[in-house]
């Protein structure tokens, strides 16, 4: 998948989680924790020297791209779970764990996504590093524009349901009046 797909799956993902962390609701902190989430949607690709991240970190791309290959131990589920575990055990303080959060969404956001791609990923490794793929999405392809389209709508549509939960606005009201 290209970097603006990631991008933007990864903007969903934490908008989606900020929906249900009521604790963050100045509207600075809510922009900078959906930025967290599109920085988490372009982690797993360091492993790739063309990848938008790269480019940004070229020398620990470099050293990446040297230890591991494309769709290798970056791009696995297990890694990450990992990783998850270390920062909610290790956490400096509850009031962070939500960031953590956005960029871990941001980052299941990009496996996810990734899976859609005849390339796959070693969803199961260690126990197997066979590259598992659910769809045959090409990247760059039409199919992947829709996707994009349709993950775009959902950010945009969560951001607005956050900053109307900042406001003191019951989203649920709303979205039950529409469905009524
Ligand atoms: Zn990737």
């Amino acid at each position: 998948m290209l970097s603006a797909t990631h991008m933007i799956g990864g903007a969903a993902a934490a908008a989606a989680v900020l929906i249900f962390n009521p604790d963050i609701q100045a509207v600075p902190t809510l922009i900078t924790a959906v930025g967290v989430g599109v920085v988490g949607g372009l982690i797993p690709d360091i492993d790739h020297p063309k990848s938008r991240i790269s480019k940004a970190l070229r020398p620990v791309n470099a050293l990446v791209s040297f230890l591991f290959s494309h769709r290798g131990v970056f791009h696995t589920p297990a890694l990450y779970f990992l990783l998850y575990a270390l920062w909610v055990w290790k956490c400096p303080a509850s009031k962070y764990t939500a960031w953590g959060n956005c960029l871990f969404a941001g980052i299941l956001s990009h496996i996810l996504l990734d899976c859609l791609n005849p390339g796959g990923i070693p969803l199961f490794f260690p126990l197997s590093s066979r590259r598992i793929h659910f769809a045959k999405i090409k990247t760059g392809g039409r199919c992947e524009s829709v996707i994009r389209v349709l993950l775009g709508g959902a950010a945009g549509i969560l951001v607005v349901l956050m900053f109307l939960q900042g406001t003191g606005i019951n989203p649920g009201i709303i979205i039950s009046r529409f469905s009524a």
